[in-house]
C-alpha cells in the first residue's frame, strides 16, 4: 500500500485479509548478580520469547486483525546500578511485623482445621516510591524505547530475603503442627483506601512487583513469597537452592534463561500487549447508567444511607481517562426493591445459604454464607433492561452502558457455580462482587461489605467499601479491558483497576494504551476497507475527471493522513493516531460516497455485460463437459481396440492349439 511505503513501517496493513501489523520494542533490563552476558545468553533467551502475538478477543473467540511484532533488548545492569538501587531500598526500608495471608498456619476447630496467617517481620518499600526511582534513573542504562515498553527484572536477594531453609522450615513446621520459625522476607506496598466508605484495605503490602503509571513495569525474583501467587513465584533463591541451581554450569545457566523468559512472556501477554475480553466499543459519547437497587432492611438502610455508597464524580473520571476522545455521562439512580416486585420474588426464590462441609473443612474456606444465585437475575435483568435503562442505544454517536448493582440486607453476595464448586478468591471478603455481561454489568454488595471495618481485627469503625471501585472495574471489562492476571498472577502488581490486588479508582498506562491502539487500529482497518472498495469500483465509473479528482484526493490527502497517523502510531502517541485515526475514517466514508455518486457504466449495459459473462461461462463449461467426454471416449476406444486385439489373439491361438490337438489325437496310419 502507498501510505506504508517506508522502509521500516512502524504499523502496516496487510491486502486482502486487512491485518494491521504493529512493531513493539520491549527492552528488558536485568539487575542480578547472576544476569550478566556469559549466563544469560541473549539469542538463547529471545529464541524463548514470541515474535509475534495476534490481539485476540477472548469472549468472541475472535482475533482484533492486529499482529503485534516483537523486538527484544537485553540490557544487562552494572553492578554499581545495583549496589545503588539496594542503596536506596535500604534509605525507605519499613520494618514491620505483620499477619502474611502466605505464611497461614493450621489450628485445630471443633471437627477439622481452620487457617490463620501468621504475623511475619518483614523489611517493606513503598512500591510507587520504587517505580519513581527506577523511572528517573533508568536513564542511566538507556532510558525508555520510544515504541515499547520497560521491565525491569531484579534479584535483590541482599535485602532481607527468605531462605530455602525458612521456607522448608516453616512448610514443616505448619504440617507437625509444631511453632513456625521466623522468616524473613521483603515485598513492596501500596495503600488502599475505599473512598465511598473510608475502609483501609489489608494485605496490599505483599507485592513484588510493581508498575503502570507509565511503560514500565519491575519484578524483584527475590521478593516474596506472596499469597496472590502461592506456589509458581516462590523467591528465586528459594527454588535455585531447592533444585540446586549452579548458573555457572551450563545446565544452570539455560535454566535461568528459561526461568527469565517465563516471566518476560507474562508481562508481554498480561500488560504490554494484552488481549481483549470484548471487542471494544467506540461511540462519540458514553452514557454510563447505573441503578442502584435497595434490598436493605429500614434499619440497615438508616444505618448507611445508600446515596454515600457510590460516587458518580469518580466513575465518571476514571472513564473519561479511557476515552478521552468521547463525552462521557454517568447517571445513578436509586431505586427500592418494594418498587420491582417480580425481581424481589425472583431474588427471594433463588436465594440460599452455602453450607458444605468441604468449603467449611476442605477448602478452609467461610461457610453457612448467605447467597442469591446471579444466573435467574441475570436472565431476567437482560429481559427486562428497559425497567432501569428505557432507552438503550448503541451506535457511533451515543453507547449506553447499564450497570445494575444490589445492595442486599445482612451478608449476602451473588453466587455463581462451576460444577459444583463455588468459588471467591478475594483475600479481604472472599466474595464475588461483580460480573460484567454483553448487555450490562450486575453487581452485589452487602450491607455487611458497607460496615467491612466491624468485623476486622483490628478494627475500622463504621468503615466499610462501596460501589465506585466494583463499577469502575466492570465498566472497564464493558470497554473491552481484561483482568492484567489472565495469563500468571503477578500482573495484579499494577496501577489498574482492572486488577485483584490493587484498589485503584483509575487505569494504568498499559490499559490506556491498549485500548487507545485498538480505536486506532480499528478505525484505520475500516477506513482502509471503505477506500479499498471506492477504488475497487472506480474501475466502473464513466466520469473520467470525477475518477481522478477521487484518484487524487486518495493518494495525496487519504494516504498522507494515513502516513501521519502511522507517525504517531510509532511513536506511541496512540490517542492522537486515534484521533487522526477518526478522521481518516471520515475522509473514507467521504471517499466511498463521492466515488458511489458517479455516474457507472449504465445498469443496462452492465446487465448485458453481465449477461454475456454468463453466457461464456456457462459455454465455457459446456466446452470443458465435451472435452472430457472426447477424453473418455478416446480411452474407452483404445481399450475396445486393445480388446479386439486381445481377443483375436486368443482365437488365433485357439485355433493353433486345436489343430494340433486334432493332429496328434489323429489315429496314427498302420
Ligand atoms: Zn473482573
Amino acid at each position: 500500500m502507498e501510505a506504508f511505503s517506508k522502509a521500516q513501517p512502524a504499523a502496516q496493513i496487510l491486502d486482502f485479509n486487512v491485518v494491521r501489523i504493529a512493531p513493539l520494542t520491549i527492552r528488558v533490563i536485568f539487575v542480578g548478580p547472576y544476569f550478566e552476558p556469559k549466563i544469560i545468553d541473549a539469542a538463547a533467551l529471545e529464541s524463548l520469547l514470541p515474535k509475534e502475538k495476534n490481539g485476540r478477543i477472548l469472549m468472541d473467540e475472535n482475533t482484533t486483525g492486529v499482529m503485534y511484532k516483537f523486538d527484544y533488548e537485553f540490557i544487562f545492569a552494572p553492578s554499581s546500578f545495583r549496589t545503588k538501587l539496594l542503596k536506596f531500598l535500604t534509605s525507605i526500608e519499613e520494618r514491620i511485623e505483620i499477619e502474611n495471608p502466605w505464611f497461614y498456619t493450621f489450628e485445630a476447630g471443633e471437627e477439622w482445621f481452620v487457617t490463620k496467617p501468621t504475623k511475619v517481620t518483614a523489611a517493606i518499600y513503598d512500591a510507587r516510591k520504587v517505580e519513581e526511582w527506577l523511572m528517573e534513573n533508568i536513564s542511566e542504562l538507556g532510558g525508555q524505547p520510544e515504541n515499547g515498553y520497560t521491565i525491569i527484572i531484579a534479584d535483590l536477594r541482599d535485602l532481607p530475603s527468605a531462605t530455602y531453609n525458612e521456607i522448608s522450615a516453616f512448610l514443616k513446621a505448619r504440617t507437625f503442627g509444631i511453632t513456625p520459625p521466623q522468616v524473613k522476607a521483603h515485598y513492596y506496598k501500596v495503600n488502599y483506601v475505599d473512598f465511598d466508605r473510608g475502609y483501609r484495605l489489608r494485605y496490599r503490602e505483599f507485592a513484588i512487583g510493581w508498575g503502570g503509571s507509565s511503560r514500565f513495569w519491575f519484578i524483584d525474583l527475590s521478593a516474596g513469597p506472596t499469597f496472590v501467587s502461592m506456589w509458581y513465584d516462590l523467591p528465586i533463591q528459594v527454588v535455585m537452592e531447592d533444585q540446586s541451581i549452579n548458573p555457572f554450569t551450563s545446565n544452570g545457566a539455560m535454566w535461568l534463561t528459561e526461568y527469565l523468559a517465563d516471566y518476560i512472556w507474562e508481562f508481554i501477554y498480561n500488560l504490554a500487549a494484552p488481549d481483549f475480553v470484548y471487542d471494544p466499543p467506540w461511540s462519540m459519547r458514553f452514557t454510563i447508567k447505573i441503578s442502584v437497587i435497595d434490598c436493605r432492611s429500614e434499619i440497615e438502610r438508616a444505618a448507611v444511607p445508600i446515596e454515600g455508597t457510590v460516587n458518580s464524580t469518580l466513575i465518571e473520571e476514571a472513564i473519561r481517562e479511557l476515552l478521552p476522545l468521547s463525552e462521557v455521562d454517568v447517571e445513578v439512580a436509586f431505586l427500592n426493591i418494594s418498587g420491582l416486585p417480580e425481581l424481589n420474588a425472583l431474588i427471594q426464590k433463588y436465594s440460599g445459604v452455602l453450607k458444605s462441609w468441604i468449603h467449611e473443612y476442605l477448602f478452609l474456606s467461610p461457610t453457612n454464607l448467605p447467597y442469591v444465585d446471579a444466573q435467574p437475575i441475570y436472565e431476567y435483568i437482560k429481559g427486562n433492561l428497559n425497567l432501569f435503562t428505557p432507552r438503550i442505544v448503541r451506535n457511533e454517536s451515543e453507547y449506553v452502558i447499564p450497570i445494575v448493582a444490589f445492595a442486599f440486607s445482612q451478608d449476602k453476595h451473588f453466587m455463581f457455580k462451576y460444577k459444583w464448586l463455588i468459588a471467591g478468591v478475594n483475600p479481604e471478603t472472599r466474595m464475588i462482587w461483580g460480573f460484567s455481561f454483553r448487555e450490562f454489568a450486575l453487581i452485589g454488595l452487602s450491607h455487611r461489605d458497607f460496615l467491612y471495618g466491624d468485623y476486622v481485627e483490628p478494627k475500622q469503625e463504621g468503615k466499610g467499601f462501596g460501589f465506585s471501585q466494583a463499577i469502575i472495574h466492570e465498566i472497564g471489562h464493558m470497554l473491552g479491558l481484561s483482568h492484567p492476571h489472565t495469563y500468571g498472577d503477578l500482573g495484579d502488581f499494577v496501577c489498574s483497576a482492572m486488577s485483584y490486588f490493587s484498589y485503584e479508582y483509575g487505569f494504568s498506562v498499559f490499559d490506556k494504551d491498549a485500548l487507545a491502539r485498538m480505536h486506532a487500529d480499528k478505525l484505520l482497518i475500516k477506513a482502509y476497507k471503505e477506500v479499498s472498495k471506492a477504488k475497487s469500483e472506480l474501475s466502473l465509473k464513466l466520469d473520467p475527471e470525477g475518477v481522478s479528482a477521487i484518484e487524487n484526493l486518495i493518494i495525496n490527502e487519504f494516504n498522507g493522513l494515513l502516513a501521519k497517523i502511522d507517525d504517531e502510531y510509532s511513536r506511541m502517541n496512540y490517542v492522537e493516531a486515534w484521533r487522526m485515526a477518526l478522521n481518516a475514517y471520515d475522509m473514507a466514508r467521504k471517499i466511498l460516497e463521492k466515488t458511489e455518486s458517479l455516474p457507472s457504466i449504465p445498469r443496462e449495459i452492465l446487465r448485458e455485460l453481465e449477461e454475456k459473462d454468463l453466457e461464456i461461462k456457462l459455454l465455457n463449461e459446456r466446452c470443458l463437459e465435451l472435452e472430457a467426454k472426447y477424453e473418455t471416449l478416446l480411452s474407452e476406444l483404445s481399450l475396445s481396440r486393445g480388446l479386439i486385439i486381445a481377443l483375436s489373439i486368443i482365437v488365433v491361438s485357439l485355433t493353433i492349439v486345436t489343430l494340433l490337438l486334432r493332429r496328434r489325437a489323429a489315429p496314427m496310419p498302420k
